[in-house]
């Protein structure tokens, strides 16, 4: 993939594209200034260079597109470097009306500068130095944040969360794989430079840090994406009936005959800024029939990636025996050891003389989808659980999973020159391992990169940021 030419002048709406109050349009590149000068004037009549100005100063005055006046806007000047860009920028706030933004735009085109592609202008702050690669990716994140704790993550990121002290943990391991370079070029000499158990050490030190964030994926993945949630438990039992009274309409089909719910069906709510991801599924239930067969294996395929299950009973239909069986086998079958299961014994209102054993169930919750009873503890339980998770990870928490593959590649890369210098390996071996976990965690912050790498992330961008 090739990356679009920096020596260019980009251009695009900046702005969500339709009729707004107002609208900016971004400019940014050596012509930005020039460009700008050329289709403003005071409201005197006279032209501004804008080459001359201060940075960091608003223009108010008049926009003139072949002498003719089009539009009363602000100007915005950031001189290079101290531009989001790194650039020369200039951002023009006009009437948002799309017959403007369109004619402005069409009008800066015709005078050199083009139209930016998705997610240029940060590519190019990264480009010259204004933002690492975490940060640029923060930036979409906080853009795409739809609930506080996605918003929460990507802020945190954009501050520098754990960069910092991965620089440096790198720093000092490059400082090694130097010396073990230095060792090869001296290699009939025997000499060793680089003292491998402090060596040892320091990787030891690395790889705990490294894992710690490993760790955090999981709990960062669901904070950004949705905590997974299912709702397992036999036909009939209320799943879709309960997924509707958490979000209040019809999306599962509800159904007397057992077996109706085939399919897993996803929806989700955001409670107390916290993204939950509510999966119903068929029913965990032993059955010969082909299609509801395939159902029951992906209840437990669902069941294996969740950090919550609400497994669901219904006392006309399971003794407090027979429940305690099912949550055994679900957590056999459970990949997330972490993952929690709530028991909610459903139907209350129809066998309310029958639930004392009920009640000392793993974790139980005594509720009616039907009736809406307990609804709101069983939110209340779900946000605890998450906070808790939260609470748990000591320092930084990572939530995207391409940094998460860069830490677990490094993770091996640095297992093995432990194992290595254990087992006297070669200089030469060593210094390939070193490197190979120098490259992934360069990756991680843009120290190392591939434009295929940037081209992916930033055409995920929108156009204008
Ligand atoms: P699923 O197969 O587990 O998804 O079960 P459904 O949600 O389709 O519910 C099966 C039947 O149980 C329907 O007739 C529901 O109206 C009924 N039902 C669900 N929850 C309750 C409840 O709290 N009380 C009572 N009495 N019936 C319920």
């Amino acid at each position: 993939m090739h990356l679009p030419d920096r020596s260019d002048t980009i251009c695009a709406l900046a702005t969500a594209p339709g009729i707004g109050a107002i609208a900016v349009i971004r400019i940014s590149g050596n012509k930005a200034f020039e460009v700008g000068s050329k289709i403003f004037q005071t409201k005197k009549g006279k032209s501004i260079n804008f080459e001359e100005v201060k940075t960091h100063t608003i223009h108010f005055g008049n926009l003139m597109l072949d002498q003719e006046l089009v539009d009363e806007i602000l100007i915005s000047i950031f001189k290079n470097p101290h531009s989001y860009t790194g650039e020369d920028t200039l951002e023009i706030s006009c009437h948002g009306s799309t017959f403007l933004q369109q004619k402005i735009l069409e009008e800066i085109q015709k005078k050199g500068i083009r139209l930016a592609t998705a997610g240029e202008f940060t590519l190019r702050a990264f480009l010259n130095g204004k933002l690492d690669l975490t940060q640029a990716e923060a930036v979409g994140d906080l853009i795409a944040a739809e609930h506080a704790s996605a918003h929460k993550t990507a802020i945190q990121q954009l501050r520098g969360g754990y960069q910092t002290a991965m620089r440096e943990l790198r720093q000092q391991l490059m400082d090694f794989a130097s010396l073990l370079e230095l060792e090869l070029d001296f290699a009939e000499e025997d000499v060793e430079f680089a003292n491998r158990e402090q060596l040892k050490l320091l990787i030891q030190g690395l790889l705990i840090e490294v894992n710690k964030l490993l760790n955090s994926f999981s709990t960062g993945n669901a904070l950004k994406s949705g905590i997974p949630v299912v709702i397992a438990g036999k036909p009939n039992v209320g799943k879709s009936t309960l997924l509707n009274a958490f979000l209040n309409e019809e999306k599962a089909i509800v159904s007397d005959i057992a077996g109706t719910t085939r399919d897993v069906v996803e929806d989700q709510l955001i409670i107390s800024g916290y993204r939950f991801r509510f999966i119903d599924t068929a029913g965990l239930r032993k059955t010969e029939d082909q299609i509801e067969k395939i159902g029951v294996e992906r209840t437990y395929a669902q069941t294996e990636k969740a950090s919550i299950i609400l497994y669901l009973c219904d006392p006309g239909q399971s003794t407090p025996e027979e429940a305690l069986n099912e949550i055994k086998a679900l957590k056999i079958r459970m990949a997330n050891e972490d993952a929690t299961i709530l028991t909610i014994v459903n139907k209350t209102d129809q066998y309310q003389d029958q639930l004392e054993d009920y009640k000392n169930l793993p974790n139980a919750i005594l509720i009616s989808a039907k009736e809406k009873i307990n609804i709101e503890v069983i939110k209340e339980r779900l946000l605890k659980i998450v906070q808790e998770q939260e609470l748990a990870i000591e320092g930084q928490i990572v939530t995207n999973a391409r940094h998460a593959s860069s830490l677990k590649n490094a993770a091996e890369a640095l297992q093995k020159v432990i194992a290595g210098i254990n087992n006297n390996l070669s200089t030469d071996l060593l210094a390939f391992e070193l490197k190979t976990s120098l490259y992934h965690l360069g990756e991680i912050t843009g120290e190392i990169y591939t434009d295929d790498l940037l081209g992916n992330i930033f055409s995920r961008f929108c156009i204008g940021k």
